[in-house]
């Protein structure tokens, strides 16, 4: 930091309050050649902007500059690595933006009748069908806005069917690994949930499941490969307890980056499942972006599924509002849909096979950073693994370091963090998922990072407790940020 002086272009960006002066303007209108009216008097009170206090005033290019400026603070895929587990960050190839804004396509309106949508209309139809095989079940919907939603509709459908059969039960089983999303939907569809502790090997205890399971069970949500990113190997034999009792299998497929092309959730007994169309079928994400949590069924939930449903009539495509049994609808008009044309794009790019070798070289760079970082960090489970590979901080964590710090040390480095302290099942956890689109020079450069940093642990653990040390802030008070934030700027 130059003394006092302020650099011109740094990432001490000054907030637009503090550029603002009075009189400034983005715009530039010619003189007014109509009679001037008074806004409240044309429009209704209710309807006339107020003069916002401090407001700020700024010329076209100050604001272009400024948003420009802050745009190269933010770690993207388009700069480096994302190595978050779970997340599925894969790299978004340009030709699905390109898709995406195909004139027709970015300026069709969801109220544009059937008649002069059938194109937009079949484009959702061939991602369901699309979606359908890749996951081997016999209906898609394509409303949910995201996995939790999902998640959420799947839930809703399981209830309607359960209910459609004479009883809704009461309690859904969710294995101690799951996302917290699976506990959370299954509580706000009025399920208690029934927590079931995994084995020692991080999977399914067949033997507890089937203790656990009753008259009163109305599912088990399960994910696989699971958080920890190993396959469950005894999914159909967990998939056949519960049946036997009546009860149904609900998938969170946000892992099928590890299944594409390799096995079907269909084929191992999953009665319902969401994906999600952001992670796998690489649409952008992260920072809350749109989403899309597609859910396939098998037949017997088909009906409960929400309105409406893309019908094929003769040569045209309708909307199908006349499903007496359906959950209604979950979100306005058909999903999101540039999502849905980014995916669609996705899929047809690669094709089948194409699908099947990303599907591979996911499990293939996950499994070269685990062998490189396999004599660095301590892995608490044996088994394979599969798109994804954690670690914990215990030998770290020996040297006063966990596995936040390491984290934030790697930000250093380059690269985003990891996934941290998730799942809960490993004390320290230390997830890392590259995906597909990582080339071995990226990886080689990742797990040389992990090393290095394991290094310092050893010779000199502060440099990694004070990280990161080359960001805008140093080390920020994150349960102070989380307690009491501070959202609203006072002048
Ligand atoms: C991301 C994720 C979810 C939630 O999906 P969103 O699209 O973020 O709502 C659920 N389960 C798992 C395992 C996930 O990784």
């Amino acid at each position: 930091m130059p003394g006092k002086t302020r650099q011109h272009i740094s990432q001490n960006e000054p907030l637009l309050f503090e550029i603002s002066s009075p009189g400034k303007r983005g715009y530039q209108l010619p003189d007014l050649d109509v009679p001037q009216v008074d806004p409240a008097e044309a429009l209704g009170a209710a309807n006339a902007r107020q003069e916002i206090e401090h407001f700020p005033e700024v010329s076209e290019l100050e604001i272009i500059r400024h948003f420009t400026r802050l745009s190269t603070w933010n770690y993207a895929i388009d700069l480096g690595m994302f190595p978050l587990g779970s997340c599925t960050m894969k790299y978004n190839p340009r030709v699905n933006e390109q898709v995406a804004r195909t004139e027709g396509l970015l300026w069709a309106h969801p109220y544009q009748p059937a008649s002069v949508s059938q194109g937009a209309m079949e484009i959702m139809s061939q991602l369901e069908s699309a979606l359908a095989e890749i996951t081997g079940m016999d209906a898609v919907t394509l409303e949910p806005a995201a996995g939790a939603h999902g998640e959420l509709t799947g839930v809703l459908l399981i209830r309607a069917l359960l209910e459609h059969r004479g009883k809704a039960r009461k309690k859904i089983i969710i294995p101690d690994s799951a996302h917290g999303t699976n506990p959370a939907t299954a509580a706000m569809v009025g399920y208690s949930v029934t927590n079931l502790k995994s084995n020692a090997e991080g999977t399914i205890d067949l033997a507890e499941l089937a203790r656990l399971v009753d008259d009163e069970t109305a599912a088990l949500m399960v994910t696989n490969p699971n958080t920890v990113g190993i396959f469950e190997k005894d999914i159909v034999k967990a998939t056949e307890i519960m049946h036997s009792k009546g009860a149904l299998v609900y998938m969170d497929g946000a892992n099928m980056n590890a299944l594409v092309g390799l096995a079907r959730p269909g084929d191992f007994g999953i009665d319902v499942m969401h994906l999600n169309l952001h992670k796998t079928f690489s649409t952008p994400h992260g920072g809350g972006g749109p989403g899309s949590g597609a859910v396939a069924v098998k037949k017997h939930l088909e009906p409960f599924l929400p309105v409406p449903r893309l019908k094929r009539v003769k040569d045209m495509f309708e909307f199908d509002y006349d499903r007496p049994l359906s959950i209604g609808k979950v979100r306005a008009f058909y999903g999101n849909y540039g999502v849905l044309i980014r995916a669609l794009a996705y899929i047809m790019a690669h094709g089948g096979p194409g699908l099947r070798v990303a599907t591979l070289d996911a499990l293939l760079n996950a499994n070269y950073i685990r062998k490189g970082l396999e004599n660095h960090y301590d892995m608490p489970f044996t088994s394979p693994s599969m798109h994804e590979c954690v670690f914990s901080h215990d030998r770290q964590e020996a040297k006063g370091v966990r596995t936040g710090d390491i984290a934030k040390r790697l930000i250093d480095y380059g690269f985003h963090p990891y996934t941290v302290s998730f799942p809960m099942i490993v004390h320290g956890a230390i997830m890392i998922e590259p995906t597909e689109t990582e080339g071995k020079q990226e990886l080689d450069l990742f797990i040389q990072a992990m090393i290095d940093i394991a290094n310092e642990i050893d010779t000199s653990p502060k440099l990694v407790l004070d990280a990161p040390h080359c960001t805008r802030t140093p080390r920020v008070d994150e349960v102070g940020a989380a307690r009491k934030p501070v959202l609203r700027w006072k002048p």
